[in-house]
């Protein structure tokens, strides 16, 4: 049977497919039981969105959607959709816009906290300066709000108190001083009522190669540092584009290993699982080769698996 298809956006029956899949493979079926995060693209842009989560939702009820919220009025079928979805018990996540906050984001933001209980906020930033205007913007938003979101509050303002005394004492500070002055900082509260999540995400890098980096990590020990799980044993994270390719690790940013996992909507469950054997050994083989790299001062060489050279 052909399956409808889409230049720009995933179809619901796609969708099924990668489900009906996904609950053929163990390891797949697993993860996706913990949570599956529809990101974009901008998720609210797909007119089936709404049709895609429902089918999501048979995996795992934390079906989560992650916006820009950069849409114009309340009246608009993206916000539409998220309206919709919220209603269905989805959380909607968003990224924090400095220069669309007060035009569109803070008003829609007030609707979404009266949907839902949860939220995550990301947060881009470049320099640490950048990430405290965030926080401010934040804390004068809560601070509008009712008591439900005292520890809301308390988290973000004890986040801005160690942040402006880091500026304070070292306005230049390199990523070493930021790690130690913001260890044990707390960025995710969980209460009766509202559980809050902050996720900080230093801004692009890119190299001589002009290959684009973004970890989704606040200041990694290197700019490209990340420990692979997939050698300690562990999948933890798997990127599933709408064409079906299957990416280990989260595509944020390209931040990706070339070796795949095959493809959901094409490859038998058989073909998938060979695939993720074949690609296990090689991030196995490039990440012991990236840390004799380090050790050796040849770091950011890449090797021939195809794996992020600061992968380890
Ligand atoms: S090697 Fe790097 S990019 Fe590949 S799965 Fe591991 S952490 Fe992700």
């Amino acid at each position: 049977m052909q399956i409808p298809k889409s230049d720009w956006h995933l179809m619901p029956e796609q969708a099924q497919v990668m489900v009906d899949k996904i609950l053929q493979i163990e390891v797949f079926r697993e993860l996706a039981k913990r949570e599956i995060n529809l990101t974009g693209g901008e998720p609210s842009q797909n007119p089936h969105i709404v049709e895609i989560f429902k089918i999501f939702r048979k995996l795992t009820p934390n079906v989560r959607i992650h916006t820009n919220l950069d849409i114009s009025s309340a009246t608009s079928p993206r916000w539409q959709r998220l309206v919709e979805i919220m209603k269905l018990s989805g959380r909607v996540d968003f990224t924090l816009y400095p220069t669309v906050w007060e035009s569109r984001q803070k008003a829609l933001l007030k609707e979404i906290l009266e949907l839902q209980d949860e939220l995550i906020v990301n947060m881009i930033f470049e320099k640490v300066p950048d990430l405290l205007s965030q926080i401010g913007i934040l804390i004068a938003f809560f601070e509008e709000r009712d008591k439900k979101y005292e520890s809301v509050l308390s988290l973000l303002g004890a986040y801005r108190t160690k942040l402006e005394s880091l500026l304070r004492e070292n306005p230049e500070c390199d990523e070493g001083a930021f790690l130690k002055h913001m260890e044990g900082s707390e960025n995710y509260i969980c209460t009766d009522n509202f559980t809050f999540g902050l996720n900080m995400i230093p801004g692009f890098y890119v190299d001589e190669k002009g290959e684009r980096a973004m970890n989704a990590q606040p200041f990694p020990r290197d700019i490209n540092f990340l420990e692979c799980t997939i050698p300690r044993g562990t999948i933890e994270i798997v990127t599933v584009q709408q064409t079906g390719e299957i990416t280990p690790c989260c595509d944020v940013g390209n931040l990706k290993c070339k070796p795949k996992f095959g493809n959901l909507l094409n490859d038998s469950p058989g073909e998938i699982m060979s695939q993720i054997e074949v690609s296990r050994e090689k991030i196995v083989s490039g990440a012991l080769k990236n840390h004799q790299n380090i050790n050796s001062g040849k770091a950011g060489e890449w090797v021939e698996e195809g794996i992020p050279p600061y992968c380890v």
